[in-house]
């Protein structure tokens, strides 16, 4: 099975506001985006399916292009989602979220008939923030990036001093070395029906601000924080201790997969210890 990706690009404006309550509780509620402001939004369409023998694709690319102008394009471009678009217009009620947006270019983009075939629907607010929707009722995936810098020494004490070296390699100079680690947290579940979202942006970042960015930013692994008093800094153990710093305090949220970049030329991702299958 094959699975192609195109992208496409708006720029609109939307609020988040909940007509009844008053801009103050509004405020509470979704912070400064219940002012009106707007995005460059980045909208991924990945498609499934098998290649075709007279033409050696899943699907012609300028289709897909075509559909998307006519599907996405149309209804969000240089618009403001809650006055203009067809449907959030509409419905003062629903908000127009990352998630929302997601769902509702899976409802009309992806059920055209052109298209039979869409695998997921990934919409980025963004750089920073992302939501999935792979058509499973109101389940949506939500993903925040975050950024901190730590150094370390890859060095495990079930090793000898040559065995270090010769495993570790630069890794193991006694003086350490440093990242720009990127952290994305990745969330799912239903979309709350009132405020459209999975989880407030602002909440996970308290909790991430509060477990990983006070343990971990600006500090040394190996020397200043107790989880790798006994345990090797390497970015395969690091995604655990922080999967582990993170599942409970999210609760109800559940965490679904961890991505750490130690550099820009490799990440670890992490699932917990449930099968492979819940892998989207
Ligand atoms: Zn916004
Ligand atoms: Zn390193």
């Amino acid at each position: 099975m094959h699975y192609l990706t195109r992208q496409v690009a708006f720029e609109a404006s939307h609020a988040l506001r909940i007509p009844e309550l008053s801009h103050k509780e509004n405020y509470e509620l979704f912070g400064p985006a219940t002012n009106d402001h707007g995005h460059n939004y980045v909208v991924e369409a990945m498609i499934k399916g098998a290649v075709s023998n007279n033409d050696g694709m899943v699907i012609n690319l300028a289709d897909l292009d075509q559909l998307l102008r006519d599907h996405v394009l149309a209804h969000f471009d240089h618009k403001h989602i809650n006055l203009q678009h067809p449907v959030f217009a509409n419905d003062s009620h629903l908000q127009p979220t990352p998630e929302n947006i997601a769902i509702e270019i899976w409802n009309t983009f992806g059920t055209c008939s052109n298209l039979t075939n869409l695998h997921r629907v990934r919409i980025y607010e963004d750089t920073a923030l992302f939501a999935d929707y792979f058509g499973k009722k109101r389940m949506v995936y939500l993903t925040k990036v975050y950024e901190f810098s730590a150094s370390h020494r890859l060095h495990s004490q079930l090793l000898s001093e040559d065995e270090n070296r010769e495993t570790f390699g630069k890794c193991n100079n006694p003086h350490g070395h440093g990242h720009n680690y990127v952290l994305e947290v990745m969330v799912r579940g239903e979309v709350h029906p009132k405020t459209g979202m999975v989880v407030a942006p602002e909440s996970l970042d308290e909790i991430v601000q509060k477990q990983i960015h006070s343990r971990f930013d600006h500090r040394h692994l190996n020397l200043d924080t107790p989880e790798f008093e006994d345990l090797n800094p390497t970015s395969e153990n690091f995604v655990k201790v922080i999967w582990d710093l993170l599942e409970e305090p999210l609760k109800p949220i559940i965490l679904h997969r961890l991505r750490l970049k130690e550099t820009p030329r490799n990440h670890f991702d992490y699932y917990g210890e449930l099968p492979e299958a819940h892998c989207p």
